[in-house]
């Protein structure tokens, strides 16, 4: 049995691979300051994909009344502990409110108190109805004109010659098409990176964690693959979740001011720091104590609130409005039990993924990255991925007579890759499953490179254990089969995932120290060390992962050297 594919050559100006907050909003933003024609390739359908799908409740990056730009940049440079890019923080918390303007005037509803302010939560903070958001930005995006979009079509890999982009080939998980997108700009938006580590829940369950099961770190793998530089995999990223919904928990800490206390009533955040790691990993500390569970303590909060709260998880995460109504105990009656997911990798909440220019550009000329995909700019969230959009698509504008035009031994490349695409489709009886693979890969993360079950700790002993055992994988990967599209890209979702891994665990073994608690508890050096102020970059080179280490960028824009 074989499948033939249907080989189809689109071409644009800007390609925009990932259709979802940072993607969709460069779409907008080329659409309405040029002419110039923009394709975006998203894997699901814009509609409801991404982030944004998954319940968002509030814009998280925004510049309050009596706030400045500074004071957001200072803060999220002390929550990663000095290692962050200030100048990408800088020109994302610039242009917060400006983008969170525009996506009231395309029908955000943003919640405002009786004299017409916007209300907030905490100091940077302002209340959304989230449930529409992707909607909107996608109802946008269809009435482009110049915009066409390709949903259901996942890419693999870039188009790369001397380091220049020249485009980017997929598949349709629905139709047997490859398709090559040959374009002079390419904006890389596909999010961040989960499934690399054994999940919470089990089962049937295991999808159901803090971040989109599908963004599977395309982005990332596809920049490795054609030899990018990234930075900063090692910060990974553990959300502090309600236990089993997985529902989030600043809207209770932050929306009734709920403080974590352990089993003992004992309020026990103020033992450990407050950074967004330290609050897993005192959680972590505590039960190791012994005096788990942790919670967040609602039990006597008035019913005003309760019903907020109710309202809010109804709007953003449903499975804990009806975990509490099941229980047949709403929060003011029980404290809300709290647990640390496992990690992820994600650029928009902590520093790890591609190392950018100022104007977002990527280490591949006429490359760019937006998002949760983007590295060195922690803290973004919603607002600074539609700033990210922004920036990249207004630099590619002022640039586009620069940049290149597809050479023919690129395309020849590119038919290799749909041929590589046929003969997963051809082989048959594979030994293991892609499913098998992905089960035993999120293991050796758990158990070797700090997952749950090692309360997020590690030591080099460890890491290379895992490391030899993620390359096994990767060659038992090159042996799988897949009858149908779908299944092929389940294929290439646990390639991506696999070489993510390789790349976190590098970088996990390359900083030695523990910069931030949980996020990179390393056991052989449990302490921050002066050294490693800088950033951890890597390169791939000659089927090695090479290690750069780079000093703390201060200039107000930075622009690639080497
Ligand atoms: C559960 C949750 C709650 C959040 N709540 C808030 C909140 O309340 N407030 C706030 O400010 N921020 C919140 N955030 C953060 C914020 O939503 C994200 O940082 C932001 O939306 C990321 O945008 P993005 O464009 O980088 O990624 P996404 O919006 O996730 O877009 C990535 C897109 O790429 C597509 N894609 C992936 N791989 C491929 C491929 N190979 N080929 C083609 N397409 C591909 C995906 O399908 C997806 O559409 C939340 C995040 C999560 C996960």
């Amino acid at each position: 049995m074989g499948i033939k594919l249907r080989h189809e050559i689109i071409s644009t100006d800007v390609l925009i691979i990932g259709g979802g907050t940072a993607g969709c909003y460069a779409a907008l933003t080329l659409c309405k300051n040029s002419k110039l024609k923009v394709v975006i390739a998203e894997k699901a359908n814009i509609k409801r994909s991404g982030c944004l799908a998954a319940g968002v409740n509030a814009i998280n990056a925004y510049i309050v009344e009596g706030r400045t730009p500074e004071d957001y940049v200072d803060y999220a440079i002390k929550d990663a502990n000095g290692i962050v890019r200030k100048d990408l923080l800088l020109s994302v918390a610039k242009r917060f409110n400006e983008v969170t303007a525009q996506m009231e005037k395309l029908g955000l509803v943003i919640l405002k108190d009786t004299d017409g302010n916007y209300v907030t939560r905490g100091n940077r903070n302002i209340k959304i109805n989230g449930e529409n958001f992707k909607p909107i930005l996608a109802k946008a995006v269809r009435k482009g004109k110049n915009i066409e979009v390709f949903n259901n079509v996942n890419i693999t890999d870039f188009m790369v010659n001397d380091n220049t982009i020249y485009g980017a080939i997929g598949f349709s998980i629905r139709e047997e098409i490859a398709y090559e997108f040959r374009a002079k700009a390419v904006i890389v938006s596909t999010g961040g990176a989960a499934g690399l580590y054994k999940p919470n829940n089990p089962g049937t369950s295991r999808h159901k964690m803090w971040y989109p099961p599908f963004n599977t770190g395309a982005g990332y793998a596809m920049g490795i693959k054609a030899g990018a530089e990234m930075t900063s995999f090692e910060m990974r990223f553990i959300a502090l979740r309600c236990k089993d919904t997985i529902a989030p928990t600043g809207t209770i800490a932050q929306g009734v001011q709920a403080k974590q206390i352990n089993s003992l009533g004992e309020v026990y955040e103020n033992n450990y720091g407050i950074t967004t790691s330290e609050r897993v990993y005192g959680t972590v500390k505590e039960n190791q104590l012994g005096k788990g569970p942790c919670y967040l303590q609602t039990s006597a909060m008035d019913k005003v609130k309760e019903k907020d709260l109710l309202k809010a998880y109804l709007n953003m995460a449903p499975s804990q409005t009806l975990k509490w109504i099941e229980s047949g105990k709403l929060p003011s009656e029980q404290d809300v039990e709290i647990t640390g997911t496992e990690p992820y990798i994600v650029g928009g909440h902590t520093a790890s993924g591609y190392w950018v220019n100022t104007n977002r550009e990527t280490t591949i000329h006429g490359l760019y990255a937006g998002g949760d995909v983007t590295g060195g700019c922690p803290q973004k969230y919603v607002s600074g991925a539609l700033a990210e959009g922004e920036i990249a698509a207004l630099d590619i504008i002022s640039k586009i007579s620069e940049f290149a035009e597809i050479k023919e031994n690129v395309a020849k490349e590119s038919r290799k890759i749909v041929k590589e695409y046929e003969d997963i489709l051809k082989s048959a009886n594979a030994l293991f499953t892609a499913e098998e693979l992905e089960e035993a890969m999120q293991k050796v993360m758990d158990e070797y490179a700090g997952g749950i079950s090692t309360n997020y700790q590690f030591n080099e002993k460890q890491l290379m254990l895992a490391e030899e055992k993620i390359d096994n994988l990767i060659q038992l990967s090159k042996n799988l089969s897949a009858s149908d599209m779908h299944e092929l890209m389940f294929v290439y979702e646990l390639r991506e995932r696999l070489l993510v891994c390789k790349s976190v665990i590098a970088h996990l073994y390359h900083r030695k120290e523990t910069r931030w608690h949980s996020f990179n508890e390393n056991l052989d050096y449990p302490q921050q060390r002066d050294e490693y102020f800088c950033y951890v970059n890597s390169k791939f080179e000659n089927d090695k992962l090479k290690i750069i280490y780079r000093d703390i960028v201060k200039e107000a824009v930075y622009e690639h050297k080497n």
